[in-house]
């Protein structure tokens, strides 16, 4: 890439979690029978009026505000007329010359813990198209119109991301923050949440931007990041070997890693947009907007800061923890039920280790974890004020994961309790230092590294039990008096 700058602009498509259509009383629930889900209004049948669904500009001001842009006070929406099957109008109903939101920024983490601002460029409100379905026609297509008129937001950035991994790092961003307001549920698989990449490439130190590819409908976050990529490496060969990029619409293949022209181009150019006749012009009122603010929650940005802030976590561990919303509200339950922030970096290591993993391996999400944030509260009290070792807690952890028992309950039928008993500890370290003449010398003559062998050699004697932080006290304080008093020449 020497001497070359990638620029990418990001398109995003948000589902917008509304009830309704965006123009109709038809439900917009995903997953129903084919058609079943579509209205004479969806369709575009003849005498029929749209109608905007209050709920989406709702969750585009909630959208809007949340990212510092300027809500306009009136906007208007526009018809794009192109042809498809799976559009029976032959429109789409879209913003155009006024969208609802423009302006704002993204805050993104760029590597390590750098952060960047992408500045968006505006969020406007459209209806969605039907869906055209390939498998079970012997050859021919289905069309399936339940996602006509479904509500989506789409988020455009300006083209100022530089790198493949930094769009990748936005989209997630974006991901992040409307799932956290409730307006998306972020669905990738149910395409609720998609993405389209603008790619081009310019000289270094260059101001004029190149001629830009569109990589649609990427939904996955590795595979926008890696198209993007092969897309970068494919313009910059071109142009280096004399070739110029044509902007077209491209598709991605991750099977083969490589993305390819579009076949068919007849929705390219002209879309001829013109203020749709039916709809009225949307005003937004300082009271509608006031309003949707009041109700804003903390954002991830303000609730990463205070985690790091109130609790002292790290702040990647903080960044992983406000990933979604329900995270980071387990997270402050634990904390609280673990006795305060004193526990804080305790409660974070269980929450991103062991139960992220758990969740994990069985494919769950937070908010159906079989333990809820009680019981690992007091599960980390137990580990937090000396009862069990760090160790025995993944024993009563996992038993818990399996059933409804409580930490002290699971810890008490398997007879967990860690050794905490001074007089205990300092007759496991005395027989360990006895047992082991050797080490204890070389460890008088410097070899500090030693400590780490005899600790070990006190849990094995205690089995387990007893609480290493204080066996490695110990060991410390009765190796310091051998080296103030050396033991007599034998
Ligand atoms: P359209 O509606 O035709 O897709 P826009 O001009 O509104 O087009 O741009 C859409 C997206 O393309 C925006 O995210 C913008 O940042 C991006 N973009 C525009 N020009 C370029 C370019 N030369 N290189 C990379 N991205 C670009
Ligand atoms: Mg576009």
């Amino acid at each position: 890439m020497n001497g070359w700058q990638p620029v990418i602009g990001l398109e995003v498509h948000a589902r917008l979690l509304t009830r309704s259509k965006l123009f109709s009383g038809a439900s917009a629930s995903y997953g129903a029978a084919p058609n079943t889900r579509a209205c004479a209004v969806d369709l575009g049948l003849p005498g029929v009026l749209p109608v905007l669904n209050r709920e989406a500009v709702r969750m585009a001001v909630r959208f809007g505000l949340a990212v510092g842009a300027r809500i306009a006070s009136r906007c208007i929406f526009a018809r794009k007329n192109y042809f498809y099957p799976d559009l029976p109008k032959g429109y789409q109903i879209s913003q155009y010359e006024e969208p609802i939101t423009a302006g704002g920024t993204i805050g993104i983490e760029s590597g390590g813990a750098e952060r960047r601002e992408v500045r968006l460029t505006r969020a406007h409100l459209e209806e969605d198209a039907g869906r055209s379905v390939h498998e079970g026609f012997g050859g021919a297509s289905g069309i399936d119109l339940n996602r006509a008129g479904t509500p989506l937001l789409e988020i455009v950035t300006e083209p100022v991301i530089n790198s493949a991994a930094d769009a990748a790092q936005c989209m997630r961003t974006i991901h992040t923050l409307v799932r956290w307001l409730g307006i998306c549920d972020g669905n990738m698989q149910e395409g609720s949440f998609r993405c389209d990449a603008n790619v081009s490439v310019r000289r270094a130190g260059s101001g004029a931007l190149g001629t830009r590819t569109e990589i649609k409908n990427v939904n996955s976050f590795r595979f926008v990041e890696r198209a993007i990529g092969y897309e970068i490496d494919r313009q910059i060969d071109l142009v280096e070997s004399g070739g110029e990029v044509v902007q077209e619409t491209r598709l991605y293949d991750p099977d083969r890693h490589e993305t390819r022209p579009m076949r068919d181009k007849e929705e390219a150019d002209d879309y001829r947009y013109f203020p749709d006749p039916d709809l009225l012009p949307v005003i937004v009122d300082d009271a509608f907007v006031a309003e949707v603010r009041d109700g804003l929650p903390e954002l991830p940005d303000a609730r990463r800061e205070r985690l790091v802030r109130e609790y002292a976590v790290g702040a990647a561990e903080a960044a992983q923890l406000v990933s979604y919303r329900e995270a980071a509200d387990y997270f402050e339950a634990v904390v609280e039920e673990a006795g305060g922030p004193g526990t804080a970096r305790l409660a974070a290591n269980w929450v991103i280790g062991e139960l992220t993993g758990a969740l994990n391996r069985e494919g769950l999400r937070i908010e159906s974890a079989p333990v809820d944030a009680g019981r690992l509260g007091r599960l980390v009290r137990r580990i937090a004020d000396g009862t069990i070792s760090g160790r025995m807690a993944k024993t009563v952890f996992e038993e818990m994961w399996g059933s409804d028992g409580e930490p002290d309950a699971i810890i008490e039928i398997r007879g967990l309790r860690q050794v905490t008993d001074t007089a205990e500890i300092e007759q496991l370290v005395d027989a360990v230092l006895a047992a082991h003449p050797a080490q204890v010398g070389q460890y008088l003559e410097g070899a500090e590294k030693v400590l780490g062998f005899l600790v070990g050699q006190v849990m094995k004697r205690s089995r387990g039990k007893a609480d290493p932080r204080q066996a490695n006290r110990t060991l410390r304080d009765r190796l310091a008096e051998r080296r103030s008093s050396p033991p007599p020449a034998v």
